[in-house]
């Protein structure tokens, strides 16, 4: 068995094995898909020490210095079950059993759907999630941001130098992202902020070519004609997988104490998977060293 097993290979769970691996443990990594959501990230400015570095390029030096260590790496392997018996064991959706003395769950996060018609039926067809990895497939044209938090108004911001037209459409009477980003969109000549609208439905026929929203106070339906809507209203956790094994929140994230120990003895997590309170690289990779020092501790003890 493994002394550390680490599900997800994104920034928490890369971390979580250096700083395993460095205690001369053994450690294995499983994940589906390495690099997690900063394969899907262009421009990183926020990554302390590094003033500018794009996804891709961060996610291989992670994977540079996990392969410099002795960890088993298993890229593109999906868990389905965890269970608690003597050791910590976690089925793959191959059938494999893997089987730990602790576990660091690093399952990370997605984005959340809308939920409208026209959602599913129009994904790739107009409905993204990614502006930094589809707003160029909009250029010159129009497109709806659903959502007014930061990651709304980032997007909204980041597709107004691309497309021609940015609406904004949000839920509640007022944008919820932060004060900096708001002054920069209101600069924007080309955006329109909707506030306190329900969008009611993505239109289109092969693709998509509008949005219909209630407005919250006349309860009036209108529609506007666009191209492209991206849904930006938040992340839920890759958590779903647990059942019941593992106590998470309403939201679906597991619940963590500070040393990244879950309700389950050996059994750790980290990343946006848990009930952190920013989702972050940065923040992932700490929380990810946490949850590998807290499992190191825990062996140690039993
Ligand atoms: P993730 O990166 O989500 O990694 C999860 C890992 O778990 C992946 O390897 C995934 O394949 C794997 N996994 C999931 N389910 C299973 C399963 N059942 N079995 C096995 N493996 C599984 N943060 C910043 O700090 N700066 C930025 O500029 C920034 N920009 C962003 C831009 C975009 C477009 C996105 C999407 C996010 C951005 N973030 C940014 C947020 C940042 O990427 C996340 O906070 C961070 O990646 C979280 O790391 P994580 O390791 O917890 O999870």
């Amino acid at each position: 068995p493994y002394d550390v097993l680490v599900v997800g290979g994104g920034p928490a769970g890369a971390s979580a094995a250096i700083y395993a691996a460095r205690k001369g443990i053994r450690t294995g990594i499983v994940a589906e898909r390495f690099g997690g959501q900063v394969m899907d990230t262009l421009g990183i400015e926020n990554f302390v020490s590094i003033k500018k570095t794009e996804g891709p390029k961060l996610v291989a030096s992670l994977e540079e210095h996990v392969k410099d260590y002795n960890i088993d790496v298993m890229n593109l392997q999906r868990a389905s079950k965890l269970e608690k018996k003597d050791l910590v064991e976690i089925e793959l959706e191959n059938g494999a059993v893997l089987k730990s003395k602790s576990v660091i769950l690093s399952t990370g996060a997605r984005w959340r759907n809308v939920g409208v018609p026209g959602e599913a039926e129009f994904k790739n067809k107009g409905v993204a999630y990614c502006p930094h990895c589809d707003g160029p497939l909009f250029e010159g044209k129009r497109v709806a941001v659903i959502g007014g938090g930061n990651s709304g108004i980032e997007a909204a911001i980041d597709l107004a130098g691309i497309v021609e037209h940015v609406t904004v459409l949000e839920f509640l009477p007022e944008l919820k992202a932060d004060a900096v980003l708001q002054e920069r969109l209101n600069t924007l000549p080309n955006v329109t902020v909707l506030k306190n609208v329900q969008t009611t439905e993505i239109t289109g026929t092969d693709k998509v070519n509008g949005i219909s929203y209630m407005d919250r106070d006349t309860e009036e339906v209108k529609h506007v004609e666009l191209e492209g809507v991206f849904v930006q209203i938040g992340l839920v956790p890759n958590t779903e997988w647990l059942g019941d094994a593992i106590e998470r929140s309403r939201f679906g994230e597991i619940l963590v104490d500070k040393h990244g120990a879950t309700n389950v003895p050996g059994v750790f997590a980290a990343g946006d998977c848990t009930d952190s309170a920013y989702k972050q690289i940065i923040i992932s990779m700490g929380s990810g060293a946490t949850a590998a020092l807290g499992a190191f501790d825990y062996l140690i003890r039993n």
